[in-house]
């Protein structure tokens, strides 16, 4: 059994092994411990235990219909308002041309902008839905339903009613800041509290719908709220099971002045393997490239993460608050990531349904062990691990979460195939997702 010198870290370590739930004094030993390592090894186990060597991604596109909001949160370099030399609003044309590349997953969120009425909302669903009918719709955050549903002076049950019938699919996780009335009167004092957070993705839970749930870290939270963070959706969760990933978001400080710099990685890998050991009725716990980095998001697969969210296409919010991750990412390069993180690349959907497979590029050992080989470049052969072929899996209706078990057990043989060794029968998806990259800068 693992071991620590922590001696608060041991007590979880324990506790774990006895098969006992942590509670806010262990969440908060793991956010102060100086073993590190071991807590990383602790999240990396569970990720094993729960998704084996696979990471799975999604080919998806991002859109921000606009960034015109009537809020103005502190910490929000997107927003703007009407008349802002950078506001923009985005067309239902321009809308339409950008998520016909073949994708499966379309994430929408922005601004609440002073004049659109609820139907415009509406029709950018509808609009994605005619230019792209394969493409799961995962739509509008709980501080935007709410937004809406006072627009149109109706419920939240018939907001939802109405954009499902537009095609929404699933609900991301954002909005949810920290889960604390002290920060939200520092940070985001006109938006919505946690309770009302947690009460829309209960209705939305109720429906059927699928949704996430986030955790905005690094800016002036305490460890303490970051913990009672996590059990608030812990318990919604034992309540509804309607939360796929839990996605911790690194504050990006960009010209907030509210910190001088963004959270180091060790943080980040603290927080992602924390919320891993935390929230142990969750599926997944995502690694979101955009605000870690790719680098960091690569080690966080090793640290409890089974996920890297996906292509994104081109990331706005972000960006807005200086990110200085790329705007998008090819599948070349997330497949690459996973490889050299010595994980298996999945390619999902929004719902966390196995759609591809990635068989083994055809070599034996991690590339950097084959460093100073003679007559081999390592450097160069660093190219094979960019092979992204995938086998078309979908039809073996395999969540991810399924991956370890029997259910799992083709796909798993498949993942392990070397690339030229593929039985002719097997199916392959066609192609990649086009280039989908508006400024790759690496
Ligand atoms: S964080 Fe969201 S709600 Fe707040 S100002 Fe920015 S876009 Fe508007």
């Amino acid at each position: 059994m693992q071991v620590s010198a922590d001696p608060r870290l041991q007590r979880v370590i324990d506790k774990l092994a006895a098969g006992e739930r942590l509670d806010e004094a262990d969440g908060l030993a793991m956010f102060e411990t100086h073993d590190v390592v071991g807590l990383g090894r602790l999240a990396n186990a569970e990720k094993e235990r729960r998704t084996g060597p696979f990471v799975a991604f999604v080919l998806n596109r991002q859109i921000n219909p606009t960034n015109v909001c009537v809020l103005s949160c502190r910490f929000c370099d997107f927003a703007a308002k009407v008349g802002d030399d950078h506001a923009y609003e985005l067309s239902l044309q321009q809308i339409r041309e950008r998520v016909s590349e073949p994708i499966r997953e379309v994430h929408v969120v922005g601004g609440m902008h002073t004049d659109w009425p609820f139907e415009r909302y509406v029709e950018v669903l509808d609009v994605i839905r005619d230019a792209n009918p394969t493409a799961q719709i995962k739509a509008y955050t709980a501080v935007e339903i709410d937004f809406f549903a006072h627009l149109e002076k109706i419920s939240v049950d018939e907001v939802f009613e109405r954009l499902e019938a537009a095609g929404m699919q699933a609900m991301p996780g954002g909005g949810a800041e920290v889960f604390s009335e002290r920060i939200r009167g520092i940070m985001y004092k006109e938006k919505i509290g946690h309770e009302r957070w947690l009460e829309i993705h209960e209705i939305a839970h109720r429906r059927g719908l699928r949704t996430n749930a986030t955790l905005l870290y690094g800016h002036v939270e305490t460890y303490e709220e970051r913990v009672r963070h996590l059990l608030m959706l812990r318990d919604l969760q034992d309540k509804t099971g309607g939360f796929l990933s839990f996605i911790p978001l690194a504050f990006q400080p960009g010209y907030t002045n509210i910190v001088s710099r963004q959270a180091s990685a060790i943080e980040d890998l603290r927080t992602i393997a924390a919320s891993r050991l935390m929230l142990d009725n969750f599926p997944h716990i995502k690694a979101y490239w955009v605000m870690l980095g790719a680098e960091t998001a690569s080690m966080a697969l090793q640290w409890g993460a089974d996920d890297l969210d996906g292509t994104i296409g081109e990331e706005l919010i972000a960006h807005a608050a200086l990110a200085s991750s790329p705007a998008g990412m090819t599948t070349h390069k997330l497949v690459k990531l996973i490889r050299e993180a010595g994980r298996l690349p999945v390619q999902r959907d929004a719902l966390y349904n196995v759609v591809g497979v990635y068989p083994a590029p055809g070599y034996e050992t991690h590339w950097s062990q084959r460093q100073g080989g003679e007559g081999t470049d390592p450097v160069a052969t660093r190219g094979e691990m960019a092979d992204a072929r995938a086998l078309d899996v979908e039809h073996h209706g395999v969540h991810t979460w399924d991956l370890v078990g029997d259910d799992g057990r083709e796909v798993r043989k498949l993942a392990a195939t070397p690339i030229d060794q593929v039985p002719e029968e097997e199916r392959w998806l066609p192609s990649t997702a086009a280039e989908p990259v508006v400024r790759e800068l690496a």
